[in-house]
């Protein structure tokens, strides 16, 4: 019997549900014929939630119990939600802090979790209607930047919606599926996404039937409506706003800068016009005054290219996806880059969720999934803090998921029992330049001397995207792990800023990261010669304990204000004036253990 199944692209905007229907899968429409459910849902006191354009249409007159955009809000914190959108027309409740923000409506409090499943009850409801049975699963597609925080708040509203999610899907794979090109045996695939707000650009590699997301990259503060700001702009340069508010002067301008790009999608040239002014638009003019935004998204194609070392020779496809991408500048820019045209024969509004719908239609069992494996990829890369602040990457970014990684550490200290564990995620070589995700701690490590403990670190990545750490002390195989729960400290758009930065700091980056080892080095050599100070300075001459005094001294202060040559230098000048005081030490604990003592004892006093 053929079971239900459906695909749903969430969306910021707009979100739609794709099913199989006869022969093909296609999105499915709403009574009134409609394929695209606005991302909207109006709450009342009365009435259960209106979700689509019935609450669009509330937006301006109730706005406070309308909410639109609720993908920008998954996994953020108030103050980021705040950062990036100026002006929330939201009461948010003030009970729940900073970390869960949640919006005071008619209805009640209601957390970007509930919003969400508003609108996944909605497409689920559809779907049942149109299908005529009760659904069995659903694929729910993702951004690629989505964070574990943010897929993890999707499958919780999944869930909140009585879904079963059998996969979170990178939306620029589903696109790529929806294309069929997993049918082709092999080959490189470009997923060009611009929306209204965000940039994203994939690249995917088909190998014997296995999709495989080599690298992503984008830009989550660039898309349609900025092509709106420019022509906006523009007109505004030859304009004066009258007697109008400036409010609804700019208003104004923006919308018809929106109707003339749409027409300029099918139109060489536009008449634009407000009160007495009027001008004359063609596509070339367009071109010019959209240039900048026109090669920051070919820049990203060539980042993209680059993460993965391949060149604009080796992609064989170019898929589209997103309003913005029926602009004829984005299609000919693109053509023009990868020397070949884009695929654009799907609307490029259905495209993720028709994909997203053949690949729940696998995983439900309607179709053999031997020949059809999508893996995806981590965007930033996963890693743990070691000492001085540093951070050790387990995964790098765009490491195909799912994966398992393992790194063994050791203890810092002698007789060291815990051992804290840091989780962070990012390409920046400190700690505090990274973005942290978890913290958990492994705990009756045997006292041993410092070095001699192996802890082993796995890092698994599943096909979700979601983390697990686990730390295991090898000689006891005591265990502590960790799932990496939504940790809400994340404005998604950092991610794009995060990638520019390390870029930006690999030099400096480099430095520090060998400053601070050099620093540890020394440092953990200075201890142990205190240490051994305490217990055996007596085998020291005056002239020695002077020498090594000396060079202490100097290294202290070279710790403090020299490179890492220099460090290095003083810390190899240290171990050889020391070298004489470490030998006698070894023979007179050797002489000692003979005599019954275990060296371990004499360690310790
Ligand atoms: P999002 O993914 O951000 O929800 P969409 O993929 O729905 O956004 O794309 C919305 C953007 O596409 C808007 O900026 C809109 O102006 C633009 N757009 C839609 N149709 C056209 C068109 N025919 N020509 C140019 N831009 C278009
Ligand atoms: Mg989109």
């Amino acid at each position: 019997m053929h079971r239900l199944a459906v695909g749903i692209d969430l969306g910021t905007t707009n979100s739609l549900v794709a099913a199989r229907c006869g022969a093909g899968v296609e999105t499915l429409p709403d009574e009134k014929g409609d394929h695209l459910l606005p991302s909207v849902v109006h709450y009342s006191a009365a009435e259960p939630a209106l979700v689509g354009s019935e609450a669009k249409a509330r937006l301006i007159d109730d706005s406070a119990n309308t909410v639109s955009s609720v993908k920008r809000f998954l996994g953020k914190s108030l103050t980021e939600l705040r950062r990036q959108n100026r002006h929330l027309p939201y009461e948010f409740d003030a009970a729940r802090g900073d970390t869960a923000p949640a919006i005071v409506t008619a209805a009640g409090v209601k957390d970007p979790v509930q919003i969400s499943a508003d609108i996944l009850r909605k497409l689920a409801e559809r779907a049942e209607h149109c299908l005529k049975g009760s659904l069995e699963g659903a694929v729910i597609t993702v951004p690629a930047y989505f964070n574990d925080a943010q897929r993890q708040q999707t499958r919780d509203a999944a869930q909140l919606a009585g879904l079963k999610v059998l996969r979170l899907l990178n939306e620029p794979t589903a696109a790529a599926v929806a294309y069929g090109l997993d049918s082709n045996d092999q080959g490189k695939v470009i997923v060009f996404d611009l929306g209204g707000g965000t940039f994203d650009v994939s690249l995917l590699s088909l190998q014997k039937g296995v999709f495989e997301v080599l690298a992503t990259g984008g830009d989550t503060n660039l898309g349609g409506d900025d092509f709106d700001h420019i022509l906006a702009d523009w007109m505004r340069t030859q304009l004066s706003p009258g007697t109008e508010p400036v409010a609804v002067f700019n208003a104004r301008l923006l919308q018809i800068a929106n109707a003339a790009k749409h027409q300029l999608s099918s139109e060489d040239e536009v008449e634009l016009s407000y009160g007495e002014w009027s001008a004359c638009l063609n596509r070339e003019k367009f071109a010019t005054l959209a240039s900048e935004l026109i090669s920051r998204t070919i820049n990203t194609c060539r980042r993209v290219l680059r993460d993965a070392s391949l060149s604009v020779e080796d992609v064989d496809n170019i898929v589209l996806v997103g309003g913005s991408t029926r602009m004829p500048v984005i299609r000919e820019a693109i053509a023009e880059f990868f020397a070949k045209a884009p695929l654009s024969d799907i609307d490029p509004d259905k495209v993720v969720a028709i994909g997203a719908g053949i690949q729940a239609d696998v995983l439900i069992g309607n179709k053999s999934a031997d020949n059809f494996l999508l893996l995806d990829v981590n965007p930033l890369s996963l890693g743990i803090e070691t000492m001085g602040e540093l951070v050790e990457k387990i995964i790098p970014r765009n490491t195909t998921i799912p994966i398992v990684k393992a790194q063994e550490f050791t203890t810092f200290k002698d007789g060291q029992t815990v051992m804290s564990l840091h989780v962070v995620q990012g390409e920046r070589e400190l700690v505090a330049d990274c973005r942290s995700l978890a913290r958990f701690e492994l705990r009756d490590i045997p006292a041993m001397v410092a070095g001699a403990a192996k802890i082993r670190v796995s890092f698994q990545v599943d096909a979700d995207g979601l983390l697990s750490v686990t730390a295991e002390e090898l000689s006891t195989g005591k265990k502590s792990e960790i799932q990496v729960k939504p940790s809400y400290g994340l404005d998604s758009s950092v991610i794009s800023e995060m990638l520019q930065a390390s870029h930006d700091n690999a030099q400096v980056d480099m430095e520090v990261r060998s400053i601070r080892e050099a620093q540890l080095e020394a440092r953990q050599l200075i201890d142990a010669i205190s240490s051994a100070r305490d217990v055996d300075g007596a085998l020291l001459s005056e002239n020695e304990s002077d020498r090594i005094g000396n060079v202490i001294r100097k290294l202290e202060t070279a710790m403090t204000e020299a490179g890492s040559n220099q460090i290095h230098a003083l810390t190899e000048e240290l171990n050889r004036v020391s070298g004489n005081f470490a030998a006698q030490r070894m023979d007179l604990h050797i002489r000692e253990a003979l005599r019954g003592e275990s060296i371990g004892n004499v360690e310790e006093t």
